[in-house]
C-alpha cells in the first residue's frame, strides 16, 4: 500500500494531530509543516511531508515517538537524505531528524586500542578527518556524504569496506512483539524510530488494531552475520542511538581488511585527498543524485558495468538521465520527479534481467511508495 496522499483528509488530519503533539511536548519550534523534502534531497526530488522536525534530545524523541505510536503518526528517521528517494506527492508522515544532541563524538579509551561512542547523527567527513588525529586511516569512507548513523545502517564504504567491519558494538532501540501489519505501517522499507523513556518493556495499544510493545534501548556486540553489503541486518533495529568503534593500535602497520592502522596523520590526509580526487574523476559526486543506485550483484559483478554495457550511458526518461560518468548514478538533469528518476530504474532494471537474467537490487531507500 502506498503511504503518499493527495492533499487528503488523511493528510491534514495527520498534520493537525502533529500540531496539537508538538506544541504538548514543547517542541513546535524546530517543526516545518508542508515540508518540501525535495530540500533535503541531493536529487531535488520528492513532494511535501506533514512535517520536518529536528530534534535534540533523546528524552524529548522517547516521548515524542510513544505519543507518535498511540495517535497512529507515521514516522521515518533521516540522516543526511543522501541515500533516500522521497515519493512525489503529500505524504502523511513525520520526517525526524536526529540533530546536534546526537552529534557528539566521545572518546572512551585511548592506549591500547581506540574506543569511540560516535552519534549517530555525526557528519561522516568530520568523523574520518577527527580519526586522522588518532593515526586512523578511514579514506575507504572519503567523499562519501552523510551521517555516521546513515552509513551504519547501509554499511557504506567503498573497494569492499564497509564501515560496520569497524563498529564493535550499537546502540539502538528495539521494538518487540510487534505485527508486521503495524511494523510496515510505521516503518516503510526502513527503520523508523521510537524510544521509551525508562528501562522497561511496556504493552501499549494503538487505537483499535493492534496492540504493540515498546521495547528498550539496546546495545549489541556487532558480529559479521548482523550486516553485509550495503546492509545492516539487525530485524528489531528501529533508531539507531550510538555507534562504538574500537580500533586495536596493537596491530599497527598492519593492515586489516585494507584498512591500515598506525599511518601518521599526514599519510591519512593524503589518503583522503586522494580518494576524494578518484571519486571526483570517477563519479557525477556534483550533480543531483543519490550515489549509486543499485548495489553491485557480487564482488566481480559491478551494477554500473552492466548498466553501461547495456547501452544505458546517456539514456533519459524525462529529466531523469544514466550518468555518462558512472552508470550507476541516475541525475535529475532538470526538474525530474522522483516518479522519473524510478520509472528510469525500472527500465534499467527490466532490461538487466533481460539480457543477463540478474536481479538489480536497489542501494537507495524508498521512501513513501
Ligand atoms: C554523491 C554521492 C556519493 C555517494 N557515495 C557513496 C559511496 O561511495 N559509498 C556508499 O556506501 N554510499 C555512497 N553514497 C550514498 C550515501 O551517501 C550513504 O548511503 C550514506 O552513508 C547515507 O547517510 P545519510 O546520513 O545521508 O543517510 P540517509 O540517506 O538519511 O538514510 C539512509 C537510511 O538510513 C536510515 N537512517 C539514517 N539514520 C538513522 C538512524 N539514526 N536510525 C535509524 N535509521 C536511520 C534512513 O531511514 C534510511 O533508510 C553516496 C551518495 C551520494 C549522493
Amino acid at each position: 500500500m502506498t503511504n503518499i496522499s493527495k492533499f487528503s483528509d488523511v493528510y491534514i488530519k495527520t498534520k493537525e494531530k502533529i500540531k496539537q503533539i508538538l506544541s504538548e511536548l514543547k517542541i513546535m519550534d524546530t517543526a516545518i509543516f508542508d515540508y518540501n523534502l525535495s530540500l533535503l534531497s541531493p536529487i531535488k526530488t520528492g513532494g511535501k511531508c506533514a512535517c520536518f522536525l529536528k530534534i535534540n534530545s533523546k528524552q524529548k524523541l522517547i516521548k515524542l515517538i510513544n505519543i507518535l505510536l498511540k495517535e497512529n503518526v507515521k514516522f521515518y528517521i533521516v540522516g543526511n537524505c543522501s541515500n533516500i528517494l522521497f515519493n512525489d506527492g503529500f505524504l502523511n508522515f513525520l520526517i525526524i531528524k536526529l540533530d546536534k544532541g546526537f552529534d557528539k563524538i566521545e572518546v572512551l579509551k585511548g592506549k591500547q586500542a581506540l574506543k569511540i561512542k560516535c552519534g549517530p547523527a555525526v557528519n561522516l567527513q568530520k568523523f574520518i578527518i577527527y580519526l586522522a588525529d588518532f593515526n586512523v586511516d578511514f579514506s575507504f569512507a572519503a567523499g562519501i556524504p552523510g551521517t555516521v548513523g546513515g552509513a551504519v545502517i547501509g554499511n557504506s564504504g567503498s573497494n569492499k569496506i564497509g564501515i560496520n567491519d569497524f563498529v564493535k558494538k550499537i546502540e539502538y532501540i528495539s521494538l518487540k512483539n510487534i505485527s508486521n501489519h503495524v511494523l510496515n505501517n510505521l516503518t516503510s522499507n526502513s527503520f523508523n524510530a521510537f524510544f521509551k523513556d525508562n528501562n522497561k518493556s511496556i504493552d501499549s495499544s494503538c487505537n483499535n488494531n493492534f496492540n504493540f510493545k515498546i521495547a528498550n534501548i539496546k546495545t549489541k556486540t556487532l558480529n559479521n552475520k548482523d550486516y553485509k553489503y550495503r546492509a545492516l541486518v539487525i530485524n528489531d533495529l528501529l533508531v539507531l542511538t550510538g555507534v562504538y568503534f574500537e580500533l586495536d593500535f596493537s596491530i599497527k602497520q598492519v593492515e586489516y581488511k585494507n584498512f591500515i592502522l598506525g599511518n601518521n596523520k599526514i599519510e591519512i590526509l593524503n589518503n583522503i585527498r586522494k580518494k576524494i580526487k578518484e571519486k571526483k574523476a570517477s563519479q557525477p559526486v556534483r550533480r543531483k543524485s543519490l550515489g549509486c543506485f543499485f548495489k553491485n550483484p557480487s564482488d566481480s559483478i559491478f551494477a554500473g558495468k552492466l548498466i553501461e554495457d547495456a547501452g544505458f550511458k546517456g539514456f533519459k526518461f524525462g529529466d531523469a538521465k544514466v550518468s555518462l560518468k558512472h552508470a550507476n548514478y541516475l541525475l535529475n538533469v532538470g526538474n525530474a520527479s522522483s516518479q522519473d528518476i524510478l520509472t528510469l530504474s525500472k527500465i534499467i532494471k527490466y532490461y538487466i534481467k533481460e539480457k543477463y537474467n540478474i536481479n538489480l537490487e536497489y542501494e537507495i531507500k524508498l521512501m513513501g511508495f
